[in-house]
């Protein structure tokens, strides 16, 4: 089992950088065969250009692209690490997923059918939040961050959502409970995201 972590955010000093820690010691402890991709550290270029998509067509992706995608292709599992920004992505992960799940490699659009090309990868995300469980719960932001990403994404790509865990109100809580958070996310990832095979 090849795990792939891919962690976004700016400052090596964050919450999101906790949990990429409590993730690695974990992956660690298992002995897990795993990578790091830290789109910020790697200042990776997010804007999918026109000749991304000229490239596309003739088949001849950028080099930077297709080492993103044999990355992807040779991990079983991909592990997000992201806070939400704007319920959503922040726009480094989402110009990632432009640029490098893109079309004949993720998933195949034809006249009779769409289908996922990553078929047997699963995903596991870990998110932050501003807001509190229940703003999520009470106006439905959760769901639709889940609709949109888990299905409209990874799902969409025929991958398969093992995980996708809220961690709310990251800047308000107290260090204890962001404390209690970090052991929630080791305690995931032993239970559910590390498969020993
Ligand atoms: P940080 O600000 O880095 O850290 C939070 C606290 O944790 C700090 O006090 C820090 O010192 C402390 N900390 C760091 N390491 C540890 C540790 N090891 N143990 C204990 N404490 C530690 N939220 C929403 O819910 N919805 C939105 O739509 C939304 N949009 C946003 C858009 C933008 C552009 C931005 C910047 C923020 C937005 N937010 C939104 C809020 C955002 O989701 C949270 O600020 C973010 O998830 C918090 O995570 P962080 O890693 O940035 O926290």
């Amino acid at each position: 089992m090849k795990y792939r972590v891919i962690y976004t955010h700016p400052n090596p000093k964050s919450f999101n950088h906790a949990v990429l820690e409590a993730v690695m010691e974990e992956l660690e402890h298992a002995g897990a065969d795993y990578e790091i991709t830290d789109l910020y550290a790697e200042s990776f270029d997010p804007v999918l250009v026109n000749s991304d998509i000229e490239a596309l067509r003739t088949g001849t992706p950028s080099e930077d692209i297709v080492l993103e995608q044999k990355m992807v292709s040779e991990a079983d599992m991909l592990i997000f690490i992201f806070p939400v920004w704007w319920f959503s992505m922040p726009a480094i992960l989402k110009g990632y997923t432009d640029r490098v799940f893109s079309a004949g490699f993720a998933f195949e659009i034809t006249e009779k059918s769409v289908s996922g090309l990553l078929e047997g990868k699963k995903v596991a995300i870990f998110n932050t939040t501003g807001g509190s469980s229940e703003a999520y719960d009470n106006y439905g932001y959760g769901d639709a961050f889940r609709k949109c990403i888990c299905e409209g994404i990874f799902r969409f790509c025929g991958m398969e959502v093992l995980l996708q865990h809220f961690l709310y109100a990251v800047p308000a809580v107290t260090t204890e409970e962001r404390e209690k958070m970090l052991e929630e996310v080791r305690i995931l990832m032993r239970k559910t995201v590390i498969i020993n095979n």
